[in-house]
């Protein structure tokens, strides 16, 4: 699918890790499947990656550790 921020770029499946980060806690996720367009580095994850990447997130920073990490194939096969 063409890019539609720099509409010269054709979007290719990627992982890429995601951070986030909340008071004194960061969370990473890593291997997150997303697209990413080659040309101007824009990245478009589906809803449902989405919505699953905030999950995941929310119940890594509840954790004590100030940084916690998972795999998102982790992530996902013991939701
Ligand atoms: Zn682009």
């Amino acid at each position: 699918m063409r890019c539609a921020t720099c509409d010269s770029g054709v979007r290719v499946d990627v992982r890429r890790a995601k951070m986030s980060e909340r008071d004194d806690h960061a969370a990473v996720v890593l291997g997150v499947p997303m697209q990413e367009c080659p040309v101007c580095g824009e990245r478009f994850l589906s809803d449902e990656v989405a919505e699953a990447l905030l999950r995941i997130m929310d119940e890594l920073l509840r954790r004590p550790e100030e940084v916690a990490s998972i795999h998102w194939d982790d992530a996902i096969s013991a939701a």
